[in-house]
């Protein structure tokens, strides 16, 4: 089972299968360790935003059609907020562009999808129910110890989620709480979408603020229903977080919301590593990718998009040391400045939004006025859908733009709707 090669990946989730992919057919030789069997359960929320679609076309066009043809997923054309006075914004994708829609899929099928594309790559092995139990450095190699055989390779990749077992064994700092957030998840069955294409909807209750709570509804009728809120808020707060939950779907809205779904399993929970402050993440012969280097968005808590950036990034960074022969810590010092590089701004920009979710009543006033206001909620989605665009500039002009939006234009607003609130759309 074991043997040598050149390339050690830890972790056959999507930062680890992203790796071998962008290593498959380059001539290296490949080892995809998982200590899982696939296909396998991933607690997660199962939302695919337009990052990972454009990360799967970016990794290669024929694995952006091959996810296209995938029949497990749902497509999503907008996303329903409720602020914490339960005012509803509906965010649609951008009308005019030629932008692709977002998905839901459970990950257990995106996962299996994402390793079945490792079966073309001659060059690359897997190695499921593979658990490594020790790693020894060896001059120019290093070795990994697992159940299965003693595994050699020039290069490691610690591709193996928030507890890595390799940033363990090589040293690297665990995350603080401060970048850590704590998600629950359960899955319904019978609930329907709030209205046609929006299988995302998203409550910012006051009591989890500057979590969310929400309901992501699944190709298969079934829907993932979560939350997930900073863990020093949990703990400034005092707050059991699974009874915080379960108090919450037992209460209005979520009450009346969920009357008549069943639910068809308990509610699970794990840590997201939110990306943002700096670290080590990568040394002598080996680097990190994924949740295993920290690289979760820090305001939404998605990390499969980040988790495939890195491991193109890991995929280019390795043949590189190949090219030159040097897998040092100094080597591979490029890898972290790469990822710091493509991530950092995002990360400061999404820390700094994240500063408003902390303010239930500038929430309500945001999405209250976006609710009742067809000129402001107009002016709200520009600038959502404009957030990432200009980078720089475009994050100036935010803040003009925000003081513009709820001073100004909706003084000279016309109150033309009547108020989209929760109760009117369940019921
Ligand atoms: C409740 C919750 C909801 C979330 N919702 C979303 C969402 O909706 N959208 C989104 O984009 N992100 C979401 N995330 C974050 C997302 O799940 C992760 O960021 C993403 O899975 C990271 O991918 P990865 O490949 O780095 O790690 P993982 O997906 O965790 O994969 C790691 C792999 O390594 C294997 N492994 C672990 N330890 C070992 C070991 N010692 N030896 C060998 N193999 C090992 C595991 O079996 C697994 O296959 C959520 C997370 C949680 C907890």
């Amino acid at each position: 089972m074991s043997g040598k090669f050149d390339v050690l990946i830890v972790g056959a989730g999507p930062a680890g299968v992203t790796t071998a992919i962008c290593l498959g057919n380059s001539g290296l030789k490949v080892a995809v360790i998982d200590k899982a069997c696939f296909p396998r359960e991933k607690i997660c929320g199962d939302g695919l935003t337009l990052d990972v679609i454009n990360q799967l076309f970016l990794i290669s066009p024929r694995l952006y059609a091959a996810f296209m043809d995938f029949n497990s997923k749902l497509p999503c054309s907008g996303a329903e907020i409720f602020s914490p006075s339960l005012d509803r914004f509906s965010l649609g994708v951008r009308p005019d562009s030629e932008k692709k829609p977002m998905f839901t899929c459970r990950r257990i099928d995106f996962d299996d999808f994402m390793f079945g594309e490792l079966k073309q790559y001659e060059n690359v092995c897997t190695f499921e129910n593979c658990i490594p139990l020790k790693i020894i450095h060896a001059g120019d190699s290093i070795i990994l110890d697992t159940n299965q055989g003693r595994f050699e390779g020039s290069i490691l990749v610690g591709a193996d989620g928030v507890n890595s077992f390799v940033a363990r064994e090589m040293g690297v700092k665990h995350i603080t709480k401060e970048q850590q957030c704590v998600a629950l998840r359960t899955y319904y069955r019978g609930l329907k979408p709030l209205s046609e294409g929006s299988a995302i909807e998203m409550y910012l209750a006051k009591e989890i603020l500057p979590g969310y709570l929400w309901i992501f509804h699944l190709a298969d009728g079934s829907s993932n229903v979560g939350l997930g809120m900073p863990a020093k808020v949990i703990k400034r707060k005092g707050i059991k977080l699974k009874k915080c939950f379960e108090g919450l779907l037992m209460s209005e809205p979520l009450k009346s919301r969920l009357a008549g779904a069943e639910r068809t399993d308990a509610v699970r929970g794990r840590i997201i590593p939110m990306g943002g402050q700096k670290r080590d993440i990568s040394g002598n012969r080996f680097i990190l990718t994924g949740d295993a280097a920290s690289l979760v968005d820090p305001i939404t808590g998605e990390g499969v998009g980040n988790a495939i950036r890195s491991g193109r990034v890991a995929g280019k960074h390795i043949i590189r040391c190949f090219k030159s022969a040097d897998f040092s810590g100094a080597a591979n010092k490029a890898y972290d400045a790469e990822i710091y590089r493509r991530m950092k701004n995002e990360f400061r920009f999404h820390l700094s939004l994240q500063k408003l979710l902390y303010y239930p009543g500038l929430l309500n006033y945001i999405l209250g006025s976006a609710a009742n206001y067809p000129e402001v909620e107009l002016s709200l989605k520009q600038l959502i859908w404009n957030l990432h665009s200009g980078a720089i500039f475009s994050r100036i002009l935010l803040v003009f733009r925000l003081i513009y939006l709820f001073t100004f234009q909706r003084l000279f607003a016309s109150r033309n709707r009547p108020k989209k609130g929760f109760s009117q759309q369940v019921s």
